[in-house]
């Protein structure tokens, strides 16, 4: 059973159909990568799911239930968890405290010092633990975010362009970062635009154009579709063989 199933999904703003009977469905553990040209839908997607957005019709299936009716805090207490494009981070707290924000609300005294120093190791954070988290670089701010994201452990972790602005290297390390949680169990959908990281994490890519799924497959069928190099004709950028 798919542990994320957007069936028949359709937004429309105003005028625009920014989602067109968008079918996706991630099998638990999967790991999926969602690519596509600027302005093709995705981040609505995310919305969509994580429930920011109304769909104008169709339905989302979380874990067996049928969660379009739920508002956004209660999709999270179930398990679903998003890293927009933009970090969501306290810039004045040190990256220490910016965890234990995001911990302490399932942790306290020994155990929540125990989670956000293995946290601060698994994020290749510790050095840095008492620096201002806007001091940090642009890739250590993304890391720190996803840490927070994924604090109260949630089965579904959407990431929205993780690796967006970053060094080769950095893109790699988010990689790992991406592949250990999904190791742990937790299903990922990210959204893209790097092929390598692509390359490097998914097992499955969907490409979405004009709201629609316009192709879907592994990273080698993709990229030798010729179909989905067209869209991206004319783009200036993306997908990028990093
Ligand atoms: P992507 O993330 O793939 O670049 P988006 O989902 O951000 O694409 O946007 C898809 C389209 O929907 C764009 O044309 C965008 O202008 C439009 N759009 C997104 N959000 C809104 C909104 N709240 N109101 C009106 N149009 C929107
Ligand atoms: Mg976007």
């Amino acid at each position: 059973m798919a542990i994320l199933e957007t069936r028949n999904l359709n937004k429309r703003f105003g005028g625009l159909q920014v989602t067109s009977d968008v079918n996706l469905a991630l099998e638990p553990g999967e790991l999926h990568c969602l690519i596509g040209p600027n302005g093709a839908g995705k981040s609505t997607l995310f919305r969509l799911i994580l429930g920011e957005y109304a769909p104008s019709s169709g339905q989302v299936i979380y874990d067996g239930h049928d969660i379009t009716a739920l508002q956004s805090h209660d999709r999270i207490r179930r398990g679903i968890s998003v890293k927009f494009q933009v970090p969501g981070i306290f810039k004045a707290l040190s990256v220490r405290q910016n965890l234990e924000i995001a911990l302490q609300h399932h942790l306290e005294g020994h155990s929540l010092r125990g989670a956000i120093k293995s946290q601060l190791e698994f994020l290749n954070l510790s050095a840095d633990a008492a620096q201002l988290a806007g001091n940090l670089s642009h890739g250590q701010k993304q890391w720190l975010e996803i840490g927070m994201a994924v604090a109260l452990k949630p089965k579904l972790l959407l990431l929205d362009e993780p690796t967006a602005g970053m060094s080769p290297d950095e893109t790699r390390a988010t990689g790992d970062l991406v592949r250990a949680l999904n190791a742990e169990g937790m299903t990922v959908l990210a959204v893209e635009h790097d092929m390598a990281f692509v390359r490097q994490v998914a097992s499955r890519v969907t490409v979405l154009h004009f709201g629609r799924i316009f192709a879907q497959g592994d990273i080698d069928s993709i990229v030798a579709d010729e179909r989905v190099a067209e869209i991206y004709l004319g783009q200036g950028h993306g997908p990028h063989h990093g």
